[in-house]
């Protein structure tokens, strides 16, 4: 026998319906929102990462999936939004397209140590929106993650929103951070002491309680923001007031990521038990599409992690039964009868099934009942002979003998009613 790789996951039958659910509300509410959906490899270039999430991020120094193969770096994504912005640019979108929306929906790999809801494949759903600057795309992105959440049923999250500034601004963020903690280095974990040189903004975000202590000291203020970018943090609050959608200016939101600028956002959860209480995240790149190789342009995108969006969800309620009709033949000849019916139903568009177990009627009943029959056809002897089925509606607990030819017109009116 075998097991799965630690880590992943088995989406069976009776789940996957909730996954269906999600990623059909999502293609409705991106499609409404003009966004068009990319699927891009979900192998890259190991370099592409290493470039844009920046060599000191936890995800390129300990959780990619490296596979080589003779010379060559390959990396199984751990994210999305380097690949689209690759995909964007050599396919030349820049030029012919210029500004484009995606969104996407898939697997994604990290090689962390498996714990609960921290998967090494997980599953994004997320939209890139490149070629502006402009605020007001900053409130789409944001609005139209709220309205996600909305859509999927799940309540209880809060927005929290902040802004980094452009590069310049985020170096003096840094150095007010690395300012306010440098006299405490010796409190900090053995982790933080390394972000310190490295990656700064990660003790921000760090679990231990201590750093956690002296991060809650800090007062960072927003003196940082050149004039420019706090006339767009500006807007973009404006624009979400307009909307009226609820939300709060964390001055301790960074994300990890080299890569962010200006807006970034979180959508917290409080009851997914988990260590992490995000249930997606997201913000502007404004570098990267240059940083990449392309033209000087904006970029913002979130992406929620699907597997987070279930545990807030709850335990889906038992997946709504179907109305399958579910044939019950008796013996030999009725068997083969039972084919061309199956056939006819299925042809008409009915949801329809029969027993390969060979069970006996009861066992046979029993098994269209588990499997939420709304109607069982029973063929036996004297059905075959009259041409008809017997047709027993489960919900009313009625049966009545209906003729083959009728059969179709029959059943399409009875799951009318
Ligand atoms: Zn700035
Ligand atoms: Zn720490």
């Amino acid at each position: 026998m075998f097991n799965r790789v630690p880590g992943t996951k088995d989406i069976l039958p009776d789940q996957v319906r909730w996954w269906q659910d999600i990623e059909r509300t999502s293609r409705k509410i991106f499609s409404i929102h003009n966004y068009q959906e990319i699927r891009p490899p979900l192998i890259e270039d190991a370099a592409l990462f290493t470039r844009s999430l920046g060599e000191a991020t936890e995800i390129v120094q300990k959780q990619m999936f490296i596979i080589k193969r003779e010379e060559d770096l390959y990396a199984l994504r751990p994210e999305g939004t380097a690949s689209i912005v690759r995909a964007y640019l050599e396919n030349n979108l820049d030029k012919t397209g210029s500004f484009v929306k995606f969104y996407y929906m898939g697997p994604m790999f990290r090689a962390e140590r498996p714990q609960k809801g921290r998967l090494r494949q997980f599953h994004h759903i997320g939209v890139e929106a490149i070629g502006s600057k402009e605020p007001e795309i900053d409130v789409e992105v944001i609005a139209l993650a709220d309205t996600l959440l909305k859509a999927y049923s799940i309540q209880g999250y809060s927005i929290l929103i902040n802004s980094l500034g452009c590069p310049k601004d985020k170096k003096e963020l840094t150095r007010i951070l690395r300012d306010n903690l440098k006299d405490k280095l010796e409190q900090l974990c053995p982790d933080c002491q390394a972000r310190f040189d490295k990656n700064v903004f990660r003790i921000l975000d760090c679990k231990n309680e201590s750093c956690q202590n002296i991060v809650s000291q800090i007062n960072i203020g927003n003196t940082y923001l050149c004039p420019d970018c706090a006339v767009h943090f500006q807007r973009v609050k404006a624009g979400l007031d307009s909307l009226g959608i609820k939300y709060e200016t964390s001055p301790k939101l960074v994300r990890g990521l080299d890569y962010y600028t200006r807006t970034v956002f979180e959508f917290k959860h409080g009851q997914l038990g988990l260590q992490q209480d995000a249930l997606g995240a997201g913000g502007r790149y404004d570098a990267l599409v240059k940083e990449l190789g392309g033209p000087e342009t904006g970029a913002i995108g979130f992406a929620f992690g699907v597997e987070r969006l279930n545990l807030a969800a709850g335990t889906p309620e038992a997946a709504l039964k179907d109305n399958l009709v579910y044939l019950v033949t008796l013996g030999e000849q009725a068997r083969f009868q039972g084919l061309k019916i199956l056939a006819d139903l299925r042809q008409a568009g009915i949801k329809a099934d029969t027993d390969y177990e060979n069970k006996s009627l009861k066992a046979a009943m029993r098994k269209a009942n588990d499997l939420g029959a709304g109607f069982v056809l029973i063929l036996g002897d004297d059905e075959l002979k009259d041409n008809a089925v017997m047709v027993k509606d489960m919900k009313n607990s009625t049966q009545e003998k209906v003729p083959l030819d009728k059969l179709g017109d029959y059943l399409a009116n009875k799951g009318k009613s």
